[in-house]
């Protein structure tokens, strides 16, 4: 099946308030053109300089979410360009983005990614850390958190909704307190293999890139 024909099919499928982000990390600009001619608008990218390149290469009214771990020293180049961060996991890291943006007199959106299977090797913060980020948005004045993200460890269906409904609790929790430069918006959840189990926990935002455009070659 044709990319755009894929899409189409996801996208009819999940509910409308959900934001459907195709994840085109190592994919071909022909390939995200495909997408956009169906209608796609949301693209998501891990790695700084290949949003550049994507970035310089496309045109038309794409929104681009960083979906990947971002470094302090690229938040430079990505300032402006990007719809919505769904990594921020540091102190270290908001600071970075107020300054670069404040520079620009830009406002950065973001995401506060959490570490929810408490793994090694991923990056997040962990849940007990959250509260910490949030004071420390609070006396910005170019970031604006809109929600959480977090990718979790490889399982079966029944530690996935563990997860994503732990995810859901954390975000309706954070949901009925005020705080300044914070709404809970956005819940980012779910990748192909398991976004529908994503979305019956509540996600609001999934992020698809093999179920869209095939399996990826990383050699490429
Ligand atoms: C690659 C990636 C995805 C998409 O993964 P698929 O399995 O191809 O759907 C989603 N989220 C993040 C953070 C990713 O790095």
């Amino acid at each position: 099946m044709a990319i755009g024909e894929v899409y189409n099919n996801i996208k009819n499928k999940i509910p409308e308030n959900v934001t459907l982000i195709c994840v085109s990390k190592t994919r071909q600009i022909h390939e995200i053109k495909e997408a956009y001619a169906s209608g796609a608008r949301d693209f998501g990218e891990n790695k700084v300089q290949e949003l550049m390149e994507k970035y310089d290469n496309l045109s038309g009214d794409i929104r681009w979410h960083f979906i990947g771990h971002l470094q302090t020293n690229k938040v430079k180049y990505i300032v402006g360009k990007v719809h919505l961060i769904h990594s921020l996991d540091s102190i270290h890291l908001l600071k970075e983005i107020e300054k670069r943006y404040a520079a620009k007199d830009e406002i950065a959106n973001v995401l506060i990614q959490i570490n929810i299977g408490k793994e090694a090797t991923k990056t997040g913060i962990a849940v007990e850390d959250i509260s910490l980020l949030i004071e420390a948005c609070e006396e910005c004045n170019n970031i604006k958190i809109k929600g959480l993200m977090a990718t979790i460890p490889i399982g079966n269906e029944e530690s996935c909704r563990k997860y994503f409904t732990e995810m859901k609790s954390i975000f309706d929790n954070l949901k009925t307190f005020e705080y300044k430069n914070v709404s809970m918006e956005f819940l980012s959840l779910g990748m192909s293999k398991d976004y529908k189990i994503a979305l019956e926990a509540g996600a609001n935002m999934i992020r698809l890139g093999e179920s869209i455009f095939g399996n990826r070659d990383y050699k490429k």
